[in-house]
């Protein structure tokens, strides 16, 4: 059978040829750890390398459907996710638009034909497995707990076909600022082998199978002095830009009439859809409308979100013009990320000529400067913005 054939409706059931049972936070367990690790001290972090307390686990079976979850301690990477909890100015906990990431994990399941399951329960599951290993988040500006939601089919059969067993844990780990001594722009390599996605593939989805095969790439890159991969999709002569590393990618460039316009590629599913991604289009938008003030943008200063597909091409015209401002790469890891230098290699077998973005004293231009700022002042509970930022108690 299928997993498709089963739907999560959100009754404590999936609904299908007969009904399973869904997940169910009210089943929960919780064993806590007997010896709890000692905390390192915040500035050792290293990103993803320290585990908290706790894991959250749930299994899939298609007899008996989603096991009752529980909260253990952590023992030991298929679909994943990214996203982050934040100690506020009252010392709760706080997650930044976490609805978006269970919905991209269910629809990052379905590509996968991986079993459906209650995205509310989920994020009532998690939001209890923060608040057990809460002592974990360090209560330091630009420092989170890192959470990876992850599924992965665990049909133990050799077949290449859909797993209708599946395990669903949820870990944690506490992470410092990405950059320790303050936002240094990045570079890129973009080279014409690098492709990421393409029309009608996985791209748009958060499956594991999208990122091993940039692995190579990206040490190639790393050989040439280049931090990340900026990777290209051919359309006709000329080299889309899609993203960066993991992360989506943004440009500034300058209007006629002193607006500046700020692109990022459509979603056309070769994307990933970044939750910074539709944040920093938002709040642009919202700036221009009168509704918030970025901060250091002036309230005159009008910014023009697009989706809009981009070329190396037009980089280079507007560079040469003097319209191309910013360039920077956003996701939950780094939230903003400048780039300074994007390397274009379009014959693999020549060097690889590099493009020179607009240089800012700190780091980041006025634009990236602003989203980036806005952005923690939110998660971090500063400042209150449309509800993105969700307390767990
Ligand atoms: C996770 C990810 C992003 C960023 O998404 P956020 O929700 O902003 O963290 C962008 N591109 C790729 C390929 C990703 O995997």
């Amino acid at each position: 059978m299928s997993n498709s054939e089963w739907k999560s409706v959100g009754n404590g059931h999936l609904e299908g040829p007969f009904p399973l049972p869904d997940l169910d936070p009210s089943k929960l367990t919780v064993t806590l750890s007997e010896t709890l690790k000692l905390l390192p001290a915040p500035e050792t972090l290293v990103f993803g390398g320290t585990m908290t307390d706790h894991m959250l686990v749930a299994s899939f079976d298609p007899v008996s459907g989603w096991s009752a979850p529980e909260i253990k301690p952590y023992y030991a990477t298929n679909t994943f996710e990214g996203m982050k909890a934040y100690v506020g100015p009252d010392g709760a906990p706080r997650l930044f638009r976490p609805a978006k990431n269970m919905a991209r994990l269910a629809r990052s399941a379905e590509r996968l034909a991986l079993p459906p399951f209650n995205t509310v329960a989920l994020l009532e599951l998690i939001k209890k497995l923060i608040v057990v290993d809460q002592r974990w988040i360090p209560n330091m500006e630009g420092y989170s707990l890192y959470i990876r939601p992850t599924i992965i089919g665990t049909r133990s059969a050799l077949g290449v076909s859909a797993s209708d067993h599946a395990l669903l844990y949820v870990i944690l780990s506490p992470t410092g600022p990405y950059f320790r001594t303050g936002p240094k722009p990045i570079s890129l390599l973009a080279a014409a082998e690098n492709v990421r996605a393409w029309p009608g593939g996985t791209g748009s989805h958060k499956v594991a199978g999208n990122y091993a095969p940039g692995f190579l790439p990206q040490r190639i890159a790393a050989k040439q002095g280049y931090d990340q991969i900026l990777w290209l999709l051919q359309d006709a002569d000329r080299w889309k830009v899609t993203e960066a590393g993991a992360m989506n990618v943004f440009i500034v460039v300058d209007r006629e009439d002193g607006d500046l316009d700020l692109i990022t590629p459509p979603l056309d599913g070769t994307i990933l859809p970044g939750v910074t991604r539709d944040s920093i289009l938002s709040l642009a938008k919202a700036h221009t409308a009168g509704k918030l003030t970025l901060p250091g943008i002036s309230t005159n200063q009008r910014l023009h979100p697009h989706e809009r597909a981009f070329t190396i091409a037009d980089m280079d015209l507007w560079l040469s013009e003097g319209k191309l401002r910013e360039m920077f790469a956003v996701g939950t890891a780094a939230v903003v990320a400048p780039v300074g230098r994007v390397g274009f290699q379009e014959d693999l077998k020549k060097p690889a000529r590099d493009l020179v973005l607009p240089a800012y004293e700190g780091g980041l231009g006025p634009v990236s400067r602003a989203v980036r700022q806005m952005i923690i002042d939110i998660q971090e509970g500063r400042v209150e913005w449309e509800g993105w930022c969700v307390r767990c108690e």
